[in-house]
């Protein structure tokens, strides 16, 4: 079972409803935090938390997750379908 984490998304007026972050394919690259820092931060295991999943707008938190080398951001819509990475 791979090591993951789900943080909820509450935004109004977005189509995200959950971020998903697969710690064990985190290799805390940056690139995520690069496009969202107020979004993601590393943790003191180098590896991904969401420490605010509802500021960043829906474009801003897809390309953060399209930045991501080995597709640790998963992304579902509120219907839970993933639409990040497709
Ligand atoms: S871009 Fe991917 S590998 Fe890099 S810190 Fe973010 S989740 Fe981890």
């Amino acid at each position: 079972m791979a090591n993951t984490q789900e943080y909820p998304r509450n935004k109004e007026g977005s189509n995200i409803g959950k971020i998903v972050v697969n710690r064990d394919l985190c290799i805390a690259a940056i690139s995520c935090i690069a496009v969202s820092e107020a979004t993601f931060q590393l943790d003191d295991e180098s590896k991904v938390v969401v420490i605010d999943a509802n500021t960043a707008d829906d474009e801003t938190l897809t390309a953060a997750a399209e930045s991501c080398p080995t597709k640790a951001i998963l992304l579902f819509d509120k219907a839970g379908t993933q639409v990040c990475p497709k």
